[in-house]
């Protein structure tokens, strides 16, 4: 996981982390229930743009019933 307090660019070490999200058309659905999905939250490091970790902004619409 990622040391929260810390979060550093695996790849060129920087510590300028940016945040995006990924929304509209491109929200991760949910498998099996059309209308529904989360957007997604990404880490990004604004010096070489790697993605350090991705998650969905409402993991409780993943979960199985
Ligand atoms: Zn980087």
């Amino acid at each position: 996981m990622i040391d929260s307090d810390t979060t550093k660019c695996p790849k060129c070490g920087s510590s300028e982390i940016g945040q995006g999200k990924l929304s509209g058309y491109a929200a991760l659905s949910v498998v099996g229930k059309m209308f529904s999905g989360s957007a997604v939250i990404a880490d990004v490091c604004s010096d070489c743009g790697y993605i350090i970790q991705m998650k969905v902004k409402d993991p409780e619409k993943f979960k199985r019933r």
